[in-house]
């Protein structure tokens, strides 16, 4: 680095914007911000105090642990974390202040926008601790975009004041996937025919869940779940969604699934025998869980689209800084242009993501299409900077100490959950079915 800034100074070219008038050098860019930096200053302040804030937190009490988390998920406290995320109100980022932490410049452009501002930045240290946070907002998004207030006031407003003002550590879960309901339940023309075998019976004052859930992020260890089953006798079209809380008779926790990736975060199989719950615990309307279910991935897959990102920029950094340290023969290997022309095109990839993310984020009702080009696009481009950070450090990449390989397995989880890639991009086009394919 110090020789391409030697040969650039040697030039002696007046690039210093000194050299224009007091007038012009208003209009032009000093060039010494980081694209970060740059970035950020395009927020609202109150967005970019949350960035800076969420960066300092990831460097401080995520990253530390992020290799510990990794190898050792069941060894973690997670309650210290949780804590000390709590406090500073980043579990509660989907509902504005007071009772949540979204400053209202931030959410009026889109509820799920300071979560993506958060996600991306712990990400950038690790994926499986920022599901291990995140989840729960995907657990509590059916209960604010049901839209039913009593059960605002009766769930999310407890959960997050608890939360905000008393640093609870309580978390939530969102159970769609069934051993024969994947991509099903994710698209129109799955959820038609998907086997669903979660099933809710009417009893006096409530219903009885049976069935199972599977891959349920933060299955194990959280307070309550918002689960759809279908009522008995009938198909996907009645559809409910209910809040289960983990203390319910018949509620056990079975198989945690061995993962590759996002280890931290656990992915569990929830079973229900002949669990009790009152009429009060459905959330949004009775038969209303499908449009629920669509508009919670809506609303969430923006949010994964930056933990890809995260990952990818941090997969990226790690590939930087061994370029600028290691030496191929006489010369370091951030001399190489072939070096630089990859970083740079990593660069513009990581860049576009964002600005994808963010653009995206300015639709306060998020529109399908959207939501899942949104997923997909950022989700494939992180996968392939990971992998080129790993090219890039050959088998340094592949050595566990240097992370890179941490943020390349968990990277390739985000392909994968909230709809494979396959399926959001199916949806774009199912959005636009509606408006006869006029795309753009
Ligand atoms: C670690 C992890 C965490 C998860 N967390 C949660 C959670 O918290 N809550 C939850 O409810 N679920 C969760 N899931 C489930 C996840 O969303 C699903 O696994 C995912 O959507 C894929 O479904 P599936 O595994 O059944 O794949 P399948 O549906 O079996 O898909 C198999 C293949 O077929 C393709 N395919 C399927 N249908 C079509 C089609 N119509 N056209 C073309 N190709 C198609 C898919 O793209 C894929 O390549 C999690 C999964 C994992 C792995």
């Amino acid at each position: 680095m110090d020789n391409i800034e030697q040969k650039i100074e040697q030039l002696k070219l007046p690039n210093s914007s000194k050299k224009l008038h007091a007038v012009g050098r208003l209009l032009v860019d000093k060039g010494v911000d980081s694209l970060w930096d740059l970035d950020t200053k395009t927020l609202p302040a109150s967005g970019r105090r949350w960035r800076k804030k969420a960066r300092k937190f990831a460097e401080e009490h995520i990253k530390p642990f992020a290799q510990q988390a990794d190898l050792n998920p069941e060894g973690f406290d997670n309650n210290l974390l949780f804590k000390k995320a709590a406090k500073q109100g980043f579990l509660t980022t989907a509902f504005p202040k007071p009772i949540g932490s979204a400053p209202l410049r931030l959410f009026s452009k889109n509820a799920a926008f300071l979560t993506a501002i958060v996600a991306e930045e712990f990400a950038a240290v690790d994926g499986g601790l920022t599901l291990k946070l995140m989840a729960p907002n995907l657990g509590i998004a059916p209960i604010l975009l049901g839209g039913d207030v009593s059960a605002i006031f009766r769930y999310l407003i407890p959960y997050y004041v608890g939360s905000t003002w008393f640093g609870k550590t309580k978390t939530m879960s969102f159970a769609i996937t069934e051993p024969n309901a994947g991509s099903d339940v994710e698209d129109n023309e799955g959820g038609a025919t998907a086997k669903l075998g979660t099933t809710a019976k009417k009893v006096k004052n409530g219903y009885v869940l049976n069935g199972t859930k599977l891959f349920i992020s933060n299955g194990a260890i959280s307070d309550a779940t918002t689960v759809f089953a279908k009522l008995e006798g009938e198909g996907i079209e009645s559809w409910t969604c209910f809040l289960v809380e983990s203390w319910r008779e018949g509620f056990t926790v079975g198989r945690h699934e061995l993962k590759m990736g996002q280890r931290a975060s656990d992915a569990s199989e929830l079973i229900f025998d002949n669990v009790f719950v009152p009429t009060k615990n459905i959330i949004g309307k009775l038969r209303g869980g499908w449009p629920l279910n669509k508009n919670t991935l809506n609303f969430s897959r923006p949010a994964v689209a930056a933990m890809a990102l995260g990952q990818a920029r941090g997969a990226f950094n790690s590939a930087l800084q061994y370029t600028k340290e290691k030496y191929v023969g006489n010369t370091k290997m951030i001399e190489f242009q072939e070096v630089q022309l990859e970083l740079a095109e990593m660069v513009q990839e990581l860049w576009a993501a964002r600005s994808l993310i963010w653009q995206s984020l300015n639709h306060f009702a998020m529109p399908q299409s959207i939501a899942s080009a949104t997923k997909a696009y950022a989700s494939d481009t992180a996968w392939k900077i990971a992998n080129k950070s790993m090219e890039l450090m050959g088998d340094d990449g592949y050595l566990h100490k240097n992370n890179v390989e941490r943020f390349w397995r968990d990277v390739r989880l985000t392909q994968i959950y909230e709809g494979t890639n396959q399926l959001n991009r199916l949806a774009i086009i199912e959005h636009h079915l509606k408006t006869d394919f006029s795309i753009l």
